[in-house]
């Protein structure tokens, strides 16, 4: 039911108490791994809710991902005890925030309300459509067009085509979400007042990866010194230098804002002192400024002759944890591992790995001891063949755009007049979401194979969708961490990026190889200090257990490479590490009823 009771804040340590009170003027949280900063943030827009100091819509809260914006919102349900207060307030990513402006100013960049997002496989066909290039060229040019939207390179006369194209389609690409409302609102003052009145209290979660367009797009948003926006990071959490992304606006953050407070929170609530200071001893860093809330057993760190066997070493640790069961089975009553630190559920672990390739290794061996898992690459499964080319169709078949869009679709004029002419038919109409995804399917992928489960999340995700615009945005700005589901039985299986935020039990880190961490196989240019703290960041994720391991020689995209241990173990003291060897062990009983979530 709505209440419109006061939330209650009795769980918060003194420090973040004393951030959650204070939201006028700027305010800066800086603090280690799971000190509670997102926690903090979340309750924060409670106070302000919930004492009737700002209207939920005066509020805007900038996550990393939009699964993270989900949560957010869901937590305050809870704390606000309100579903529509909670609804009422804008969580978003920047890119989502981005296309709202969009949305309400498209007539400032001549587009229709119903413009469509240019997502990296349109905008290369778009290349294509106007400057004949070949795809490794047109991969070239885009690269070359995002940095001119980024401000980072002077237009060219191809940049010029290729905008006109855009505009033509009636369509905006993932740039323009964040370059264009700056470009808004650094020609028209009105459109800006709007959203500096909009919004009074702004929020950023994560502000270490925050790159140079979002960072002016924020401070048109907030300009004066004393706004309230309130920045919550850790700098050495950042892992997105490659993308543009500047820590460096942390330390910047009490020079533009010169009266901002500072609070700083100490004590992890997630990490056990054993692997907060193992982890700190990667960076090469003091972990006094953090305090972890139990002593914690040592971390685990295994060497293993192949990648294979580094694989099968993870699955047997696994089934040892969370005890030899069936994984299918419902009933409770089954015996649990007993060295298992209380872990009882596959949700408990996770599986990080710095680069996708090494999945397959990973997925054979816990398909191979029948233990369920989650697939969390960087890129979502409905962002990948088959899906992605179904999507393109369902933007031009919703568009109604069929003439302008269906040449640079790369649609065959037999399959475009079929579509016309079934889009006419009455019951098409009718049809609901998932029918007519079905219905699409059929009629022009019927060669192709769409995974099973895969194809139910699709149709299902569509279904929850209040409209299909709605739908296809979510489609194109979903990233990998999107899709993980937090409750799902079965070991969650990502790369050390798309963890961030999160945390697990027991983290299992593959690969911890010089050549993979640091990562630098198929490049020669690496951001060492980068590489170190994705490997804090994957470390920090785990709350008890955490096992490194590294393998003398393994297969990645068919390739052998032999690589020796990655330099950053050696740097974590030896008395918090404890070394372990194979066990002879007995072969996974075989079972038929084999099933991969993914
Ligand atoms: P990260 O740096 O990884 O983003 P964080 O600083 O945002 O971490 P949270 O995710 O907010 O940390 O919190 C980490 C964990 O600690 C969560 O499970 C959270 O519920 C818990 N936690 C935070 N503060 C408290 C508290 N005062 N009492 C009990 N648990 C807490
Ligand atoms: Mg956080």
């Amino acid at each position: 039911a709505e209440t419109t009771e006061k939330p209650v804040f009795n769980n918060l340590n003194p420090e973040q108490f004393s951030a959650v009170q204070n939201n006028e003027g700027p305010s800066l949280i800086i603090a280690g791994p799971g000190t509670g900063k997102t926690k903090t943030l979340t309750s924060k827009i409670a106070w302000l809710v919930g004492n009737h100091k700002a209207e939920p819509e005066e509020i805007l809260a900038i996550t990393f991902t939009n699964k993270a914006a989900g949560e957010l919102r869901e937590r305050l349900e809870v704390l606000l005890k309100n579903k529509t207060k909670a609804s009422q307030v804008t969580v978003a990513t920047f890119h989502a925030f981005g296309l709202s402006v969009l949305k309400e100013y498209h007539t400032e960049f001549s587009r229709s309300e119903d413009f469509i997002l240019a997502d990296e496989g349109l905008k290369l066909e778009i290349i294509k459509s106007f400057s004949e290039l070949k795809s490794g060229e047109a991969k070239k040019l885009s690269a070359e067009i995002s940095e001119i939207k980024n401000g980072t390179k002077p237009e060219t006369s191809s940049f010029t085509k290729y905008e006109k194209e855009l505009q033509k389609l009636d369509a905006f690409d993932l740039d323009d979400l964040i370059a264009k409302p700056l470009l808004l609102f650094n020609k028209n003052e009105k459109a800006k007042a709007v959203y500096q009145k909009r919004f009074r209290y702004i929020f950023v979660d994560e502000y270490q990866d925050t790159n140079d367009a979002q960072y002016r797009l924020l401070r048109q948003l907030a300009p004066d010194p004393s706004s309230n926006l309130c920045v919550v990071g850790d700098a050495n959490q950042s892992i997105y230098g490659f993308r543009g992304a500047n820590a460096g606006y942390i330390q910047r953050f009490t020079d533009d804002y010169p009266g901002a407070k500072v609070f700083r929170l100490k004590q992890s609530y997630r990490c056990s002192q054993t692997i907060l200071s193992a982890s700190s001893d990667v960076l090469s860093q003091s972990s006094g400024f953090l305090q972890g809330l139990t002593e914690g057993v040592q971390v685990s760190v295994s060497e293993q002759p192949t990648g294979a066997a580094e694989a099968e070493f993870i699955a047997r640790q696994i089934v040892e944890l969370v005890g030899g069961v069936s994984f299918f089975s419902i009933d409770s009553s089954v015996t649990r591992g007993e060295k298992n630190e209380g872990i009882s559920s596959l949700s408990d672990l996770a599986v990080l790995c710095r680069t996708r390739n090494q999945f397959e290794a990973i997925a054979k061996a816990l398909n191979d001891h029948h233990i369920p898992y989650q697939d969390v690459g960087t890129v979502p499964f409905f962002r990948e063949e088959p899906f992605q080319s179904f999507v393109d169709l369902l933007s031009v078949f919703l568009s109604g755009n069929f003439e302008k869009a269906a040449p640079v679709f790369n649609l065959k004029k037999r399959a475009f007049s079929k579509l016309q002419f079934e889009m006419a038919k009455e019951e098409t109409k009718k049809l609901d979401a998932v029918s007519f995804l079905n219905y699409l399917k059929d009629s022009f992928f019927a060669g192709q194979k769409f995974d099973n489960q895969n194809w139910e999340r699709f149709t299902g995700m569509a279904g929850n969708m209040q409209n299909w615009g709605e739908f296809l945005n979510y489609v194109k700005l979903g990233s990998g961490a999107d899709i993980h589901r937090k409750n799902l039985e079965a070991v969650s299986l990502m790369t050390l990026h798309a963890s961030k935020g999160l945390e697990f039990e027991c983290v299992f880190i593959p690969g911890c190889e010089k050549g993979l961490l640091p990562y630098n196989l198929y490049k020669t240019e690496v951001d060492e200090e980068e590489e170190k703290r994705l490997l804090y960041v994957g470390m920090t994720r785990a709350k008890k257990l955490l096992y490194l391991t590294h393998a003398r020689s393994r297969t990645l995209r068919g390739r052998k490479f032999n690589l020796p241990k990655s330099p950053f173990l050696g740097s974590i003291q030896q008395e918090l590490i404890q070394q372990i060897k194979n066990k002879p062990h007995k072969k996974p009983e075989e079972k038929d009823n084999q099933l991969s979530l993914f």
